[in-house]
């Protein structure tokens, strides 16, 4: 109550707490040159500047950042004068992109309070939406206000890399200390002015192991629904960080237990609820946490194909039992699938290519007969779609005889890859022949003899 009080009434001028070196033991060896160069240069021209963010967190945690923005108490245009190889961009939330070396460095100008949601601005000039969302976020501000209006205290540290001092307004450092995700002001209303940060809290849960502070996890499931009108893109890039952190198993079940998942992935819900449907999902996203951690890459389109596969397959029986061709059924329940997708989630059209590649060829790797296991060897996609194949038969929906088959026929020789093929039992020689010359090569096949 009283640090309540005194929080209200210094609010505005809150000194923060620096950390000198001894403490925070960031090494400068550690701190990307070209970051370092841009914050002595424009300390140079007497402007304020450090390294902010994520960077500064991951730096404490003993991690290596991803990238290191610059936070400056100069403007757009003063930065760009100041750097040869720079360009504005952005015509919202302008920074500028300086280049040094093969380095580009992020650099944004201090903002301040913006929206109704602050003490002091004119509601009848509202920046907000009616559910508070804030629309523009575009007013500088001083470096105290600027850590205001991040989203965690551990994600609100600045440091400066000539003094090699962390400044720290809202405890950074002990809730780091603590492993504790603590908002900076109420956290409802934060999550209000930006549904999205409610993502965030439960990605970096997940990805630092850390504990979401009871307040700020606590209006989450009541305002899990206000992700609705969020631009889907953004919803889309703050759920591709979470699939892609390495942490993807954990996040999913985070999200979920929070209540979170329903905006961005709808069929999720209903997936997670079958039992096969979940097991394959969990063994999907362990298996791209495993190649993330040994540094592979991870595919996105393959990773989405296997999120919304139980729900293909669902479809696909339905259109089936409908009386349409397997095929047809198929191609029928990838659009429906994607259709739904497409109303919560934009997944980006060139993913969509991928997922349905690899759905289709599910199809055919229930025929090992003839020519057929030859061509599909063939295709572009093989690698992934039985990948995928592999991931069905380990979650159980198939039998693993199939996926051991096309292990073995995948990398055995011409000769061998003969012997193993199954007898042509559903199809006589003249069907075969006619079949053949009809198709053309690469086309999608007919309906298979032996689905499985
Ligand atoms: P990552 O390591 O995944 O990039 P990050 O914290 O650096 O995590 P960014 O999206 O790069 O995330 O954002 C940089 C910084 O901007 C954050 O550390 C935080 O201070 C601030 N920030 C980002 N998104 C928001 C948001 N929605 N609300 C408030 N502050 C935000
Ligand atoms: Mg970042």
């Amino acid at each position: 109550m009283i640090r309540k009080f005194f929080g209200k009434l210094f609010g505005k001028n809150t000194q923060p707490k620096i950390i000198a070196f001894k403490t925070h033991r960031i090494s400068p060896a550690r701190i990307s040159p070209a970051a370092q160069k841009v914050c002595e240069t424009l300390q140079e021209h007497g402007f304020a500047a450090y390294v902010v963010g994520g960077a500064v967190r991951d730096l404490l945690l003993g991690r290596e950042p991803k990238d290191f923005d610059v936070a400056t108490g100069a403007r757009p245009e003063q930065v760009r004068g100041i750097f040869r190889r720079s360009r504005i961009i952005g015509r919202r939330f302008r920074l500028v992109h300086v280049m040094i070396g093969a380095e580009t460095i992020e650099v944004s100008t201090f903002r301040g309070p913006s929206g109704a949601a602050d003490e002091g601005v004119d509601s009848a000039q509202s920046s907000t939406d009616e559910h508070g969302r804030i629309l523009r976020d575009n007013v500088f501000g001083t470096v105290e206000e600027d850590a205001r209006r991040r989203d965690l205290t551990i994600n609100a540290m600045f440091y400066d890399p000539v003094r090699q001092e962390v400044l720290d307004y809202h405890d950074g450092v002990a809730d780091i200390k603590a492993r504790r995700l603590r908002m900076i002001g109420d956290p409802a209303q934060r999550y209000r002015e930006d549904p999205i940060r409610m993502v965030r809290v439960v990605r970096f849960a997940a990805v630092c192991n850390f504990e979401i502070e009871p307040r700020a996890r606590k209006p989450i499931r009541t305002l899990a629904n206000l992700l609705q009108n969020v631009p889907k893109e953004r919803v889309f890039d703050e759920i591709m960080k979470l699939l892609l952190s390495g942490n993807a198993a954990e996040g999913v079940r985070r999200l979920r237990k929070e209540g979170l998942h329903h905006g961005m992935l709808p069929l999720l819900d209903v997936i997670l609820e079958q039992p096969l449907g979940e097991r394959f999902v969990m063994l999907a996203l362990a298996n791209t946490d495993k190649r993330i951690n040994e540094g592979k890459t991870v595919s996105p389109g393959f990773l989405f194909a296997s999120l919304l596969w139980h729900e293909v397959l669902a479809a696909w029986k339905q259109a089936q039992a409908r009386g349409m061709h397997l095929m047809p059924a198929l191609f029928d329940a990838m659009d429906q699938v994607l259709q739904v997708q497409s109303e919560k989630l934009a997944i980006p059209r060139r993913f969509g290519g991928d997922m349905k590649e690899i759905w289709a060829l599910q199809a055919r790797f229930a025929n090992r007969t003839g020519r057929r296991p030859f061509q599909l060897l063939e295709h572009l996609k093989f690698r992934a779609a039985f990948d995928f194949l592999l991931l069905r038969c380990e979650s159980g929906e198939l039998d693993s005889e199939i996926g051991e088959w096309w292990e073995k026929f995948s990398h055995t020789d011409e000769a061998a890859r003969t012997t193993m093929l199954l007898k042509d039992t559903a199809s006589g020689p003249t069907k075969r022949r006619r079949r053949r010359r009809s198709r053309k090569p690469g086309a999608p096949e007919a309906a298979e003899s032996d689905e499985s």
